[in-house]
């Protein structure tokens, strides 16, 4: 339930709503906006006597919300939610966000290398895996904390944000300390307890959608995060599985982006990368994700596919990279939006 005040309530009319809901044993959650402040009500039973909030001052009106998912539906916030990372990148603005970077850290030469020739094509935030959720227990797993730390590094030279997955709760703790964006991925969407520590973790959170899940089932894993009191949630299509697997890995849901834009206030980006599993079909699906709405991307680039340690297929070349940038801040144009500033390169900061 969502309490809506008028736009000239006063701080004293907030605080007895909120008290007014303390009360009746529920818990508040003030959400000031732009015209209006709003407050939501949390572990709405059915019970809650909507009448005697509807009747404080101050209060415009009260809002039943439909949807299973309460904080991440646009129901509980029309206006949409814009993350902003330290570098100034924001993801769910006007502005298209480009994060790429191999599937893995894999040496310092590979991640500094391919850092500095991301940045320069426009990238923003700089991906790879250092905890890598694989298939196979006998595939790498990652170069773990020192990977890490070879991504902080990146950061510190090209002064792009960092986005990497945490995989289990040391994982992320370690995450969280080296890191600016904590990726949740497609095979622990559901792991719940994860979700709970992700939300409490202060950072904001990329969860990539589960290859077999619904979107509804997707904003409900976005929900456990938001419940947390963390509404820095960055929604991430990256295909799931369809019936033809001999032509692609996976089947780019792109009708899910314009789908979750209207259920939800959060930005949603898209992985062409996994989402078709072939390097000559990232390109056209990054550009129809971007055509599509979507907020940004997130790109495997590889300075070496043939020799990457993971996802090598499906990695682009640097050239490609530039290529792919100049053509979607065309297409990010055509429908009113920007790419995100570039950084300015190192030697001229
Ligand atoms: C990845 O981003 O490298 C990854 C493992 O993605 P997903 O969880 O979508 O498979
Ligand atoms: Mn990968």
């Amino acid at each position: 339930m969502l309490v809506v005040m008028r736009h000239d309530a006063t701080e004293e009319d907030v605080r007895s709503v909120v008290e007014t809901i303390h009360d009746l044993g529920y818990e508040a959650r003030p959400i000031p906006g732009k015209q209006r402040t709003a407050i939501g009500l949390i572990g709405n039973d059915g019970k809650v006597p909507a009448d005697r909030i509807e009747s404080l001052a101050g209060v415009l009106q009260v809002i039943h919300v439909s949807q299973p998912y309460k904080q991440v539906s646009r129901e509980w916030s029309p206006e949409p939610t814009v993350v902003e990372l330290e570098n100034g990148t924001r993801i769910g603005g006007d502005e298209v966000a480009v994060m790429a970077g191999p599937c893995s850290v894999e040496s310092e030469a590979q991640i500094l290398a391919i850092a500095q020739r991301l940045r320069d094509a426009g990238a923003t935030v700089l991906r790879g895996g250092a905890f890598k959720p694989r298939t196979s227990p006998y595939s790498f797993q990652g170069m773990g904390e020192e990977g890490l730390k070879l991504l902080a590094r990146a950061r510190e030279e090209t002064g792009m944000a960092i986005v990497t997955e945490a995989i289990d709760p040391e994982s992320l703790a370690l995450v969280v300390k080296y890191a600016d964006i904590v990726q949740i991925g497609a095979r622990n969407m559901q792991n719940f307890s994860l979700l709970r520590l992700a939300g409490r973790s202060g950072k904001p959170v990329l969860l990539k959608r589960g290859m077999s899940a619904t979107i509804t089932e997707f904003l409900m894993s976005a929900e456990y995060i938001l419940a947390e009191g963390n509404r820095q949630v960055i929604l991430c299509e990256r295909g799931v599985r369809g019936f033809d697997t001999q032509q692609t890995r996976n089947l780019l849901d792109l009708t899910a982006i314009p789908v979750v834009k209207g259920l939800s206030h959060l930005p949603i980006i898209a992985d062409p990368s996994h989402g078709t599993g072939l390097r000559a079909k990232v390109i056209p699906m990054a550009r129809a994700a971007v055509a599509a709405g979507a907020d940004g991307l997130m790109v495997e680039v590889h300075p070496d596919p043939e020799r990457a340690l993971s996802d090598g297929a499906q990695s682009l070349y640097p050239e490609q990279f530039g290529e792919l940038m100049e053509q979607i801040q065309v297409i990010a144009e055509a429908i009113g939006r920007t790419l995100s500033p570039s950084l300015v390169p190192a030697g001229v900061r």
